[in-house]
């Protein structure tokens, strides 16, 4: 029997429910697609709170060396301090291992809440740029030496007024960064065969950031055949919508839209909001890939007030661990998991999150969806 090492690291919050609910549904896929030739071992790894508590660093080595060696990780939410404290170890490890893409599948299947008159319209992909813009955390708290040294270099050498109490932080978008990004997402969506291709931005207000994504995204997808910014019959459009108005598009107007290509922050944002289109944050899976390595985890984040209770949605989770098995060229895998998924929240069995949102909901715990959906992984007929 074939042994796969999968590293996991659970993460903080709710992310230990959601693993021990998910665990076995990967196990028993794994067996029954592979006709039990393979199995998985995991290995678990700690980073964020739980590597501070027994390594003293929020990244310890042996966790960076595991992922290196494996190529891949299974990661749960870990929780970042607001306004102070440690800099996001989500965000450090995407750098760390410059996974440059991160992929936001949004699908409405039957089943599943939403507030839109007609979901089955929504089947997007986010792809949301992962190493540059804000999130590179190039930043100075108002009032302390450095900040005052940029505000003193912008008014003395930029001619620029800025109040000099002010907290400066800088948003860097290159063109190479942005070329890489566009061509492995653009190349995903003409391997998919999808619709549509939209670059989103805010390029009418920061012009040489977002403003420039927009235009150094439509000159890389001119390296693509397939696709045509100037409507040419038979190719794959491609298009462009101002951010603001691209948080309307996307529930007013659905069915127009297929693959979105964001820069960090407003990914960020626009992930959040097209998850509401699908029952929430519960459902939402992602991947954030790179050149050597691609680390899944769902878009959602700790929810510490529920940790430990047994009862938020493992649905991300066990998503993104489909999209694993896909990325590791187990498709059938991740079909089986994905499929198995469907039919448990077709039946009606669904965690609290998405009850409260259907009529006469009824609330399952974590712990009893995961087994719900083992259940239906054993049962199929793959
Ligand atoms: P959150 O995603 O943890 O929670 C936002 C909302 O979604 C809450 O109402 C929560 O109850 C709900 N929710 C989240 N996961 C759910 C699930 N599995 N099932 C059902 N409902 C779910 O975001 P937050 O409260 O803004 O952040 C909490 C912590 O998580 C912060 O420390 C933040 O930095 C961190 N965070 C981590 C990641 C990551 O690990 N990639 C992503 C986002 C936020």
């Amino acid at each position: 029997m074939d042994t796969i090492r999968i590293p996991v690291i659970a993460g903080d919050g709710t992310g230990e429910d959601i693993w021990n609910a998910s665990r076995e549904i990967f196990e028993e896929a794994v067996l029954k697609t592979t006709g039990g030739s393979k199995r998985i071992e995991w290995v678990p790894l700690v980073a964020g709170l739980k590597a501070l508590d027994s390594h003293n660093v929020l990244l310890p080595q042996e966790t960076v060396d595991a992922i290196l060696d494996s190529t891949i990780a299974l990661k749960g939410p870990l929780t970042t301090p607001v306004g102070g404290g440690f800099r996001s170890v989500n965000v450090y490890l995407r750098q760390r291992f410059d996974l440059y893409v991160c992929i936001r599948p949004i699908r409405w299947f039957r089943g599943l809440p939403s507030p839109l008159v007609n979901p089955e319209a929504v089947d997007m992909v986010i792809f949301r740029e992962n190493t540059e813009d804000l999130y590179r955390g190039i930043e100075w708290k108002g009032g302390t030496a450095e900040a005052r040294t940029v505000v003193d270099f912008l008014r003395d050498v930029m001619g620029v007024e800025v109040d000099p109490d002010s907290g400066i932080g800088i948003k860097p978008m290159s063109r190479a960064g942005t070329e890489r990004f566009v061509r492995w997402a653009v190349g995903w969506a003409v391997k998919a065969n999808r619709r549509v291709i939209t670059i989103v931005h805010k390029g009418n207000i920061m012009k040489y950031t977002e403003g420039a994504f927009r235009e150094w995204a439509y000159e890389t997808a001119r390296e693509f055949d397939d696709v045509s910014a100037e409507g040419v019959q038979g190719k794959i459009p491609i298009n462009d919508r101002i951010a603001d108005n691209m948080f309307m598009q996307v529930i007013a107007r659905p069915a127009d839209y297929d693959i979105l290509l964001c820069p960090n922050l407003n990914g960020d944002y626009l992930s959040d909001a097209c998850a509401a289109l699908i029952g929430g944050l519960g459902v939402a899976p992602g991947a954030n890939i790179g050149d050597d390595v691609a680390v899944f985890e769902p878009t959602h984040g700790s929810a510490p007030k529920y940790a430990g209770l047994d009862m938020v949605n493992p649905t991300s989770f066990i998503l993104s661990g489909a999209m694993l098995f896909d990325h590791m060229g187990m498709v059938e895998t991740g079909t089986a998991i994905r499929r198995a998924v469907e039919e448990t929240i077709r039946a009606g069995i669904m965690t609290y999150d998405l009850a409260r949102q259907v009529r006469d909901g009824r609330a399952v715990k974590c712990s009893e969806y995961g087994k719900a959906v083992v259940e239906r992984v054993s049962a199929s007929g793959v």
